[in-house]
């Protein structure tokens, strides 16, 4: 089943690659395995995948103890980060796409241990949603600028998540928005897209795109 998921998938990918003119190879596939458990991460890794997006902390650190052996892969926290969490975060992933604020970026500089560094991007609300975690467009040049000084924090590009909607052309004007921001501060990585409207980020520009629903099927509910 996930193997002809990932075939799906990646089709969809190449498609909309080929579509927009652009290479496969400038855009990475992260397996969003949240919820799902360890034995369907180190699947995935068999069949192929090196990228996960995880959304907690605590779930996470349970989790990466059951993938001794997975070398070469790569985790990625896509879910809100608290600063009291930010010193584990530092320490089990590879990549954090939702720095939101200044305090949480120099924490992680700090927690690191020179000469380490770690990934970061920052996530951007777009939205008018309250629910939405990420800076606001108008504070994203400030934060831009604090978490480029820190020498161990490696800014890679921006994230965002569009209003949940079923259909993926609503999802576009966010996408163009985010991508514009970007283009504003010299920033190469956009991480935006998820199974319903993966086609659509990467027609915008998008580089990771964060699919869970389209690999492994429907998550449990809380
Ligand atoms: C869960 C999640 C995804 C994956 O969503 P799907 O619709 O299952 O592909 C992507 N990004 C974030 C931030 C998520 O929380």
């Amino acid at each position: 089943m996930l193997k002809q998921n990932l075939e799906q998938v990646e089709t969809r990918i190449a498609d909309a690659a080929a579509r927009a003119g652009r290479k496969r190879e400038d855009i990475l596939l992260l397996a969003v395995t949240k919820k799902f458990p360890a034995t369907v991460m180190r699947e995935a890794y068999e069949a192929g995948l090196r990228d996960f997006g995880e959304n907690y902390v605590q779930e996470f650190e349970v989790k990466r103890r059951e993938l001794n052996g997975c070398t070469g892969a790569r985790f990625h926290l896509i879910g809100h980060l608290q600063s009291n969490k930010s010193k584990k975060a530092a320490e089990i992933f590879h990549v954090i796409h939702t720095i939101d604020i200044a305090k949480l970026a120099r924490r992680l500089n700090d927690e690191l241990d020179a000469p380490a560094s770690l990934d970061v991007m920052i996530e951007v609300k777009l939205s008018a949603e309250d629910a939405k975690a990420g800076v606001s467009p108008e504070d994203l040049p400030a934060l831009v600028e604090e978490v480029g000084a820190y020498p161990r924090l490696r800014l890679l590009g921006l994230m965002t998540m569009p209003p949940w909607s079923d259909d993926a052309e609503p999802s576009r004007p966010y996408f163009t928005r985010l991508r514009a921001l970007a283009e504003a501060h010299g920033l190469k990585h956009l991480s935006m897209g998820m199974s319903h409207d993966l086609e659509v980020a990467i027609q915008e520009g998008a580089t990771i795109v964060r699919v869970g629903t389209a690999l492994f099927g429907p998550r449990k509910k809380d």
